[in-house]
């Protein structure tokens, strides 16, 4: 089997970073993308002149406010983000088309077998963080490695503004050193139960025989673990397929001229969609419902948003707008309902409904 080469790309402070970029007023300064500090939004992304505070993505900004009182508080602006992160995406892209986004500022690539730069993945990572650097004035952080758990561990070393190689050589050493709660997978409740039985480090995390390991976290979380402590991870870099519509329809065991049986069902589907969507992480600003007679005559009707749907009640309210201007004298035998202009929605504008419920005008 070839060795992999595969690069994790982290972008520094990312949010925040932008906002620096787009108003000069904000460099240099401790700065905190998020909600409202006096109420109760959550920190988005902090500058790394915040995080010598103290402060973290995901505290709330009530803390942050008390670790950084000087810090200067500015709303997440997602459309800038979601933008970036394409054109990021695109120069991704001009290395290779294995490219696994795990949230707008982050993905893994697999430039395995790739010729340009000499075929090293050293010499790609550090262009791509020049292009990204020269085109967006943003500042990334790479991993190099020979799986994915790996080059993730590694963008983080040198971060902000580095890189870092971990060679099949250094490979075992460099795990044997690492506490386990740096590796990537094990969470805080699995970290917590290896360290009630003495286990802090990766060499002590090998030494466990793979039935201990099975029994403390079943099969398939033991055999991970098992395997991670000795470097594997066969995980492939997953490409993005690009999805165009996300969609469900049912059909009645009986025709209807009944609305509020129509409706019902057409917010069921717009549930259904939505959800799947969401599971995905993909957002959307176009929703089409679909109706099919009794006589099997069909008809479509669309309504495309400025930004995406924050949930499916906001889907719903359209959908009901575009039922009510349909021919309401035939039985309806099918509903659907389908979400298209899908871009991704990163972890990060999930966080999007932590700040909305907070006042909209502020
Ligand atoms: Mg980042």
């Amino acid at each position: 089997m070839t060795q992999r080469k595969i690069i994790h790309l982290d972008m520094d402070a990312f949010f925040a970073s932008v906002e620096q970029r787009d108003n000069p007023a904000y460099r240099g300064k401790p700065l905190i993308v998020g909600g409202d500090p006096n109420g109760r939004g959550v920190v988005a992304a902090a500058s790394y002149e915040a995080r010598a505070f103290g402060v973290r993505s995901a505290i709330s900004c009530y803390e942050a406010k008390k670790r950084c009182p000087d810090a200067i508080f500015v709303r997440p602006r997602f459309e800038v983000y979601r933008a970036v992160s394409q054109e990021i995406r695109a120069i991704m892209g001009e290395l290779t088309e294995l490219v696994e986004p795990l949230s707008l500022d982050e993905a893994y690539l697999d430039v395995t077998g790739k010729t340009a730069h000499q075929g090293s993945a050293t010499l790609m990572a550090n262009w791509l963080r020049t292009a990204i650097y020269e085109r967006t004035g943003l500042t990334a952080s790479a991993g190099v490695s020979f799986n994915k758990m790996l080059a993730k561990i590694a963008s983080d070393i040198n971060k902000p503004n580095g890189i870092a190689i971990i060679t099949p050589a250094q490979a075992q050493d460099f795990i044997a050193a690492l506490p386990i709660e740096r590796f990537h997978g094990i969470g805080k409740a699995s970290a917590k139960r290896l360290h009630d039985i003495g286990v802090t480090t990766g060499d002590e995390l090998r030494k466990l025989p793979l039935a201990t390991l099975v029994d403390l976290f079943g099969q398939k979380r033991g055999q991970f673990y098992h395997q991670i402590a000795h470097g594997i991870d066969d995980r492939a870099v997953k490409a993005e397929r690009v999805r165009k519509s996300i969609g469900t329809e049912i059909t009645f065991s009986e025709n209807s001229l009944n609305d509020d049986f129509i409706l019902g069902k057409i917010y069921e589907q717009a549930f259904e969609a939505f959800g799947e969507m969401s599971a995905k992480e993909l957002c959307a600003t176009t929703v089409t419902l679909k109706i099919k007679y009794a006589n099997f005559n069909q008809i479509t009707r669309s309504h495309t948003v400025k930004t995406p749907f924050k949930n499916a009640n906001a889907a719903a309210l359209w959908l009901k707008e575009l039922y009510a201007h349909t021919d309401k004298h035939l039985p309806v035998r099918l509903v659907g309902v389908t979400f298209s202009h899908l871009s991704p929605a990163s972890v990060a504008y999930r966080q999007l409904d932590l700040f909305e419920w907070e006042n909209k005008s502020a």
